[in-house]
């Protein structure tokens, strides 16, 4: 299992970061030892400070390869809510240095995704929140993305196989921040709760 990511999918959150938006979908990989069990994040001792990404996160019933986007629809399975946990920091440091961004991104515990999914057609949207200590500090809609998730999938797949039991995360809104120990994570969506996460030190 792997997960594909994909960065600035959302104008707002690449002006936030000072980022160019992409002509293309930027796409970046995190391994399975990535995942994030339980309900807890543990802030890594090598980072000076975590952010938060809340995202939409897309599985698939069948593999894709090279697929077009009309196949990347009809693949399209579940979607689900998950967390792109980034060491900004170490993250600003490799990207002033035009290195790969896999300390930054991919990381032991960086990536969280719900238990709970919905199934999820092409045409289907979903909006989704993130509130840290009972305060909303982001919100997402699908048909704000940049690159909307058939055509992601299908861009993704021209590089990598995307297998059903991948997750494929699609980017996060505006209002990304640095988390604290003690922080509570919730994550809605479509107003539903689908996690809650404790920050320890
Ligand atoms: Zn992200």
């Amino acid at each position: 299992m792997k997960f594909i990511c994909v960065g600035r999918n959302y104008a707002a959150h690449a002006q936030e970061l000072g980022n160019a938006v992409p002509a293309e979908p930027l796409l970046f990989i995190k391994p399975d030892t990535a995942r994030l069990w339980g309900d807890v994040f543990h802030l890594p001792a090598f980072a000076n400070q975590i952010h938060f990404e809340c995202e939409l996160v897309v599985q698939v019933k069948a593999p894709l390869k090279n697929a077009t986007i009309e196949q990347a629809s009809q693949a399209l399975h579940t979607v689900s809510l998950g967390l792109d946990f980034t060491a900004r920091d170490v993250q600003d440091e490799l990207k002033a240095q035009g290195l790969p961004w896999e300390k930054a991104k991919a990381f032991d515990g960086s990536a969280l995704v719900s238990t709970a999914a919905l199934p999820a057609k092409a045409d289907d949207h979903f909006n989704f929140s993130l509130h840290i200590n009972g305060t909303q500090r982001q919100s997402g809609d699908s048909r704000l993305m940049l690159t909307p998730i058939p055509a992601l999938l299908a861009y993704a797949s021209r590089y990598f196989t995307i297998l059903p039991e991948d997750y494929v995360f699609t980017g996060t809104p505006a209002g990304v921040g640095a988390l604290t120990a003690g922080d509570v994570l919730e994550g809605f969506l479509d107003g539903q709760l689908f996690f809650k996460v404790q920050v320890a030190a």
